[in-house]
């Protein structure tokens, strides 16, 4: 059980023993939880950043820090083609956090609270060693949550706005190249994530199955797979990928396109949907469901492409 994938297999089973009243929609392996309580659905998720595993301070401000936070939670909640509607926030504080960093980081949290529509209604503080943020989101269905295990054979594969552009972002920060043409911008896309909600509205009316890109395109494609029974072909040559995105690459020794499809952090929608111009007007396709199982990755002539790097993984 090293790996963060077989530790989530051994909690859902574990947690099914205790059974389900009947108010669990949707439990543990999605991007959130569904509970219905005889009202309505509500979609609830929890993400955690701890500094010096998610972020660095010396590469992203407190602000930043706060606002990342809440985006990166929030991003679940649209990933279920839900809207978010509040928040509770536990964080733990080093004793030497001065009250300024303090302040600035809940002014970046409040930034994406407002933005996002996820208020913040409560949390808790707690002193730790080293920086981290809790963030729960509980949100509402637009029309019906959309999962990951509805994909159907046949479908095409969108995903919003472009691709390795936060990982690339955050090479540029670590390899300290902000003197580079597009440096400075490849940096804010990875210290600020897309702000998604009119495409999870979008998205709400027309996908099959849906999740945000949040360990790689092609791991976080790979999880819609496994759950819906079904393989993918992934296109290459069809991924979307910002200005400046491939001359920034060569700059820093990196493959651009295998970046596109492993780095993780881009919070971009991914979905199944049958092929339409509704879809390809606030989208790119960039594949398609099959029969079988797992990822394909083809170029332009159909021939496979095989990556050393499957995506972001915790504890491997
Ligand atoms: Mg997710």
């Amino acid at each position: 059980m090293r790996d963060e994938f077989a530790k989530i297999d051994w909690l859902k089973t574990r947690f099914e023993l205790d059974g389900n009243d009947g108010e669990v929609v949707i439990g543990i392996g999605d991007d959130a939880a569904v509970m219905d309580f005889g009202n309505r659905p509500t979609v609830i998720t929890v993400d955690t950043q701890v500094e010096n595993v998610h972020f660095r301070l010396d590469l992203i401000s407190h602000r930043d820090v706060g606002y990342r936070a809440m985006v990166a939670a929030v991003s679940d909640i649209w990933a279920m083609a839900a809207m978010p509607s509040a928040s509770v926030v536990a964080l733990n504080l080093p004793a030497n956090l001065s009250d300024e960093a303090f302040q600035e980081l809940i002014e970046g949290l409040a930034d994406a609270a407002r933005g996002t529509g996820a208020r913040v209604i409560g949390g808790n503080l707690s002193r730790g060693d080293a920086l981290s943020i809790t963030t729960t989101v509980f949100g509402l269905p637009i029309a019906q949550p959309i999962g990951r295990d509805s994909a159907r054979v046949g479908d095409a594969v969108y995903v919003t706005g472009t691709l390795g552009a936060a990982a690339l972002g955050l090479a540029v920060l670590e390899a300290g190249r902000l003197d580079l043409e597009h440096g400075p911008r490849f940096a804010e896309r990875w210290r600020k994530p897309p702000m998604n909600g009119q495409a999870a509205r979008s998205l709400a009316k027309l996908a099959t199955a849906a999740v945000d890109v949040s360990d790689g395109c092609l791991q976080d494609l790979g999880h819609v797979c496994a759950a819906s029974h079904v393989g993918a072909t992934l296109f290459a040559h069809a991924l979307p990928l910002d200005p400046g995105y491939e001359a920034t690459c060569q700059s820093l020794d990196v493959d651009p396109r295998e970046l596109a499809l492993t780095g993780g952090e881009d919070y971009e929608l991914l979905f199944t949907a049958a092929q339409s111009t509704e879809a390809a007007s606030f989208a790119t396709l960039i594949g398609e469901i099959t029969e079988g199982s797992g990822v394909r990755v083809v170029d332009e002539r159909g021939e496979s492409i095989e990556f050393a790097r499957g995506g972001f993984r915790h504890f491997s």
